[in-house]
């Protein structure tokens, strides 16, 4: 019989084996701290989770701490602003506290 390595799976606590070989060549491959689990559908939930709403999380929290109330209308202005560029009309005579009175 192969080697095993009994790991915890993150999502749902489970505990799995793993064959030897397959954890050092996925450890190789990608990184100490390269996490397992389980089943495909729990990797789903726990890589995606942690690596791209880890990752929006993080901006979310950064745009969140550098926000002011006229974070909101920013986006807005600012394409307004690449409309009239676009449009060759350069004159708006809106800003952000004019959004913010709306
Ligand atoms: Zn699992």
């Amino acid at each position: 019989m192969a080697k095993v390595i009994t790991l915890t799976c993150p999502v749902c606590k489970c505990k799995f084996d793993k064959a030897l070989k397959e954890y050092n060549r996925q450890i190789k491959n990608k990184g100490e701290d390269y996490i397992f689990y389980c089943s495909l559908s729990c990797y789903g939930k726990g890589s995606a989770y942690k690596q791209i709403v880890g990752k929006y999380i993080n901006n979310l929290n950064k745009g969140y701490n550098n926000s002011d109330k006229f974070s909101l209308f920013r986006n807005h202005l600012k394409k307004v602003r690449s409309r009239c560029k676009a449009s060759n009309k350069l004159n708006y005579d809106i800003d952000l506290q004019y959004l913010y009175d709306l």
